[in-house]
């Protein structure tokens, strides 16, 4: 089994990985924590993006079910040779891993190993494709916070376009029984989402707001906008979030473009922002889909 996107995961196992989440971030916050569940697993874990949150969070997540954890170091790589990813693939696999974790600037670039790999696959986010990990610890954040996901009115605003984050969570959280709006610049509004409101709208009584990031590294051209304009015209402010639920929620994946998509100071607001606990989170949700994934394995 692999974990290329969201619509790789049945009901069930979703439901599985968001209870054995919420089970392993409890279990995160005892003093000491190690586990045996993964004990003899290699997990190799390939990023060929830049990435913080999520590379930590699988490492420190495979370290603590006990697996021993290899970072390909891409930067020394024979990528750098010019080497082809299917040809990376068949090296990694030859090595034999018990689980590959894989980001890439590609768009379907976990398919293709997992085509190649005997091991389970987990996209760590593909291009401008998916990250069905993180829209996991999304919905396991919000249900930590609101004991439900059915029936909240969730505004994910911004770069709609280029977001995977978006593209995962659009999926879960509408199967998981969410009122979904969704808000942006036209320019960073992909034809296929011809719904998108605007800010306000998308904000007003909104029991969860999640801002996402400008991904100006993936744009041809650049936006154009003056200092301030677009938090001023799309982004999250105090002024706009008055609009929102009383008890509204704040989320947003990282790294935050302060003062671009969101105030600075409304993200780091202790009452209405999640943006830690969605880390914190990231790492049980990690565990639980880890020893989903490998489970086969350990009981053979
Ligand atoms: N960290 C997330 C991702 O890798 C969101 C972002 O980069 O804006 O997709």
């Amino acid at each position: 089994m692999h974990l290329l996107s969201i619509d790789s995961l049945s009901d069930a196992q979703i439901a599985l990985i968001l209870d054995e989440a919420a089970r392993w971030f409890a279990w995160n916050r005892q003093p000491r924590r190690n586990a045996k569940r993964l004990d003899g697993l290699t997990v190799i874990n390939a990023f060929f993006e830049n990435s913080t949150r999520t590379l930590l969070s699988f490492e420190i997540a495979a370290k603590r079910l006990g697996a021993q954890v290899v970072v390909m170091q891409v930067e020394q790589s024979s990528i750098k040779k010019g080497e082809t990813l299917e040809d990376t693939g068949r090296t990694l696999n030859a090595m034999r891993p018990d689980a590959l974790v894989i980001r890439h600037g590609t768009s379907g670039a976990p398919e293709t190993l997992a085509s190649i790999m005997d091991c389970p696959v987990i996209n760590a986010g593909d291009g401008i494709g998916e990250h069905p990990t993180q829209a996991l610890l999304d919905a396991a954040t919000i249900r930590q916070r609101f004991g439900r996901i059915a029936g909240l009115k969730i505004a994910i605003c911004g770069d709609l376009r280029h977001s995977r984050v978006a593209r995962s969570n659009i999926k879960l959280l509408h199967r998981l029984g969410a009122e979904l709006r969704l808000a942006g610049p036209p320019s960073l509004v992909p034809n296929e989402l011809p719904h998108a409101a605007n800010i306000d709208e998308a904000v007003s009584g909104a029991d969860v707001i999640m801002m996402l990031r400008v991904q100006r590294e993936r744009m041809s051209e650049d936006l154009g906008d003056a200092p301030g304009e677009f938090l001023a015209r799309y982004g999250l402010t105090a002024e706009r979030l008055a609009r929102a639920a009383p008890h509204a929620a704040i989320m947003h994946p990282g790294p935050i473009n302060r003062g671009v998509e969101i105030e600075g100071a409304l993200a780091d607001d202790p009452q209405r922002s999640l943006i830690t606990l969605q880390v914190e989170m990231g790492v049980a949700v990690r565990m639980a889909c880890l020893d989903l994934l490998t489970a086969e394995r350990v009981t053979a």
